[in-house]
């Protein structure tokens, strides 16, 4: 029987590969056949990517787009929605183009559509794949009903600076959550064939490094060995194309000397010969212009350097339209540059269907049964619950008590338009409940519910203004911070809690929202002094688009809910959470510091030849700070839970394996407290002697299970060789033999631990 099955099994493997090989053959037919006819301006103009003005995030906007689409002088456009609107414009491209070559059509859906979902950092806090994945199939079945085809996402930037805005945008420090991530995301939004009306060609960004920016500064330099590159860097892009992602942007930055938007290593040698990439490239926001200021000529040689090292696509400067021509003409570039980039943006639009349909997204049906469905947003409530991390809860501060009057305040109580979080472009502002009113709703009458404003966001009326952008403002008072807080004091006289609404507004973090002081803004600390002051239990729910510096408020504050920003549903999300309907499960894809000077602070660090003593926080010529211990302030992976768990010694089916063979590692976990929960099991792996440095503790595995108070569980993990491979210096991915550390724990911090050899 079982042969029989493998047989069937290898049959069916023969036949789909024989079927695909069919379909690219006539894929590729279609394709000499319309490029044989093009023109060199037509295919100059397949390269062109343009924004219909939506949502910009850069100083130059497209002008003049009808014109270029009959003219056949635009490939793709982006930020422009409704099946509608999208239907005239492609019909400008089939009917008044000479080829009738269709527009794809793209937009950046980050962390949802209409319905949004938590932001991608809050996202990664819910170690939850399966559920990620479904976020990311929401979101394409919503953009593909407004008629959009692509998404700039996922972003897979590993960062460990928490300084850079954009830490919020994607999955946190550590390579294989990452990495997972990417690989749920990719399959979510591409489903299983392109060209189904309801899948979205997903956008793996910003390659690459992006994350590594110098002192956490936007768009700034970075310079990375290649054993950093290869080991810990670069597997989160590589596992989104492995999980099949078709496009992919390049990123702002130098990389080593050469921006990536014209680095030939990065985009040809890595990417396309070594990684087997064969979709399309194409840059970010103005990136081949901005080569110019990088100081590597103008706009002629910058946009001829851009095509030569393997982009496709530009992304609204113009640089490939308006010169490649000309550098053609002159011998710089060759025509079979150029076709090779006509091509790849060609093959997209085939796979995704748009020559036989170009409409095929454009039902003015489907947006009103397939955006904002009652089942997507309690989706989005899921997500946004399960995102939450609990921080502190000092005598079981959490959860509350659904009676009494409850105080909110803060300048976040009372914003709905904050509560998405960065990078929501089509979020509906103007309908999402705030935090109040979602409470409101779910609490009813049971509570009653006092709010004031407390505090502005800052002290800096110019600070506020930038941090609100985007439709996303919070009222400002202008009186003395003193009269606000006091008046606010009043309001929670009758209150038996307070609830604390403070951190960052939305645009805090994100793009170009980049931070050197991470604490909570001054006036918003002073309103929780006098908060706490009161007597009264005070809960701080903290809004956040990075991890921000919170040793103040951990030796003060007795509850610390991280809510970062968790889209449509938040306010609901909050009061499940805060009075016990949803016990808290999430845990930090990012390590919390202490203070900003500790940055970039990540808990898979080199031992150093000077590590400290274990324990110790200080010790001379050892690797230390003076001021500051070395421990983070909450470590990756750490998040607690209203109960308790229990973790047993860790067990290894062998303690001795051989290259080829595997162990099993395995913990008995119970709940020992008085809720059922949900626990991340999390497995880490030291290789304890290599012919290069290693990280004192890497991720290597993860298991979310459900516990019912009393219940154990036995998590078992897998450990084989492929666990065990790093880069070495030659590059090459191996295996070395020797002695290897097991972790397992709740955190990266707090794990039990054991050994066990790998023989040659
Ligand atoms: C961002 C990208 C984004 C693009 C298009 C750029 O400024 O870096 O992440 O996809 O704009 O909106």
């Amino acid at each position: 029987m079982k042969k029989f099955n493998i047989l069937i099994s290898l049959f069916y493997l023969l036949s789909t590969n024989i079927a695909n090989a069919q379909q690219d053959k006539k894929m590729d037919q279609y394709i000499d056949e319309l490029m044989g006819k093009m023109t060199i301006e037509e295919k100059i103009g397949q390269l062109n990517l343009v924004t219909a003005g939506e949502a910009t995030t850069g100083a130059v906007v497209s002008t003049d787009v009808e014109s270029k689409i009959k003219a056949g002088n635009i490939g793709g456009i982006f930020s422009m929605t409704s099946p509608q609107r999208i239907r005239e414009a492609q019909e400008l491209a089939v009917n008044y183009s000479r080829l009738k070559i269709p527009i794809i059509f793209g937009m950046d859906v980050i962390h949802g559509y209409k319905t949004i979902f938590p932001i991608p950092l809050g996202l990664a806090a819910t170690w939850d794949m399966p559920l990620i994945q479904q976020t990311a199939r929401v979101s394409a079945i919503e953009a593909t009903a407004d008629g959009l085809n692509w998404t700039f996402s996922p972003m897979v930037d590993v960062s460990r600076d928490a300084r850079w805005g954009r830490i919020s945008e994607g999955s946190g420090e550590d390579t294989y959550l990452s990495s997972r991530i990417a690989r749920e995301m990719v399959i979510g939004y591409q489903g299983d064939d392109l060209s189904k009306n309801n899948t979205l060609l997903a956008c793996v960004k910003h390659f690459a490094l992006y994350g590594a920016a110098e002192a956490g500064r936007d768009y700034h330099t970075t310079d990375m060995s290649l054993h950093r590159m290869y080991n810990e860097y670069l597997p989160p892009y590589k596992a989104a194309f492995d999980a099949g992602a078709l496009s992919v942007m390049t990123s702002f930055n130098d990389i080593n000397g050469i921006p990536a938007s014209a680095n030939r290593w990065l985009l040809t040698d890595l990417l396309r010969k070594d990684w087997k990439f064969n979709g399309l490239v194409v840059t970010d926001y103005t990136a081949v212009n901005e080569l110019s200021d990088h100081g590597l000529g103008d706009l002629q040689q910058v946009s001829a350097l851009s095509l030569k090292a393997g982009v496709d696509m530009d992304m609204v400067g113009e640089g490939f339209l308006t010169t490649l021509k000309a550098s053609l003409d002159e011998g710089k570039i060759i025509v079979e540059d150029i076709d090779r980039a006509c091509r790849n943006v060609l093959v997209i639009k085939y796979k995704l269907g748009l020559f036989e349909d170009p409409f095929r997204y454009c039902d003015p049906e489907r947006p009103k049964n397939k955006i904002l469905t009652s089942e997507h947003l309690t989706l989005a409530r899921k997500a946004a619950t399960e995102s939450f991390v609990l921080l502190k809860n000092d005598k079981q501060t959490l959860p509350l008590k659904k009676q009494g009057t409850v105080a909110v305040v803060g300048p976040l109580a009372n914003t709905g338009a904050n509560m998405p979080g960065t990078w929501s472009v089509s979020a509906d502002l103007e309908n999402t409940p705030s935090l109040v009113e979602g409470m409101k709703e779910v609490l009813g009458n049971r509570v009653k519910i006092v709010t004031h404003l407390g505090a502005n966001l800052t002290d800096d009326a110019t600070l506020q203004e930038r941090a609100t952008m985007f439709g996303r403002a919070i009222p400002r008072d202008n009186r003395a911070p003193e009269e606000i807080i006091e008046e606010a004091i009043q309001t929670t006289k009758n209150s038996d809690v307070i609830v604390a609404a403070l951190g960052e507004s939305s645009e805090m973090s994100g793009e170009s929202s980049s931070r050197t002081d991470l604490n909570i803004p001054a006036s918003q600390r002073r309103l929780l002094e006098a908060l706490l002051e009161t007597g009264k239990p005070v809960v701080l729910v903290l809004f956040t688009g990075r991890p921000l510096t919170l040793a103040w408020e951990n030796d003060h504050v007795p509850a610390i809910l991280n809510v970062w920003f968790g889209g449509t549903e938040t306010g609901k999300a909050v009061a499940d959470v805060l009075f016990g309907d949803v016990n808290p499960s999430g845990k930090l894809p990012v390590t919390f510091a202490q203070n900003v000077g500790q940055l970039p602070l990540y808990y898979s660090q080199k031992n150093t030849g000077r590590p400290l003593a274990e324990g110790a926080w200080f010790q001379k010529f050892r690797s230390n700070y003076l001021d500051v211990s070395n421990d983070p302030l909450y470590p990756f992976g750490y998040g607690l839970s209203y109960t308790t768990f229990d973790y047993s010694d860790v067990r290894l089916s062998k303690s001795k394996i051989t290259m080829g063979d595997s162990l099993v590692a395995s913990v008995k976990v119970t709940n020992t407290g008085a809720y059922d929960g949900h626990e991340v099991v999390q497995l880490y792996i030291r290789d304890l002697v290599a012919s290069q440095t290693r990280p004192i503790k890497e991720l290597k595995g993860f298991e979310k299970i459900a516990l019912k108070k009393g219940e154990s569980k036995i998590v078992e993990f897998t450990i084989s060789q492929e666990d065990l491979k790093f880069y070495n210096q030659k590059l090459e991915f191996t295996t070395e033999p020797g002695a290897f550390k097991v972790f397992i724990g709740p955190n990266s911090k707090d794990t039990q631990e054991v050994e066990f050899e790998l023989a040659s």
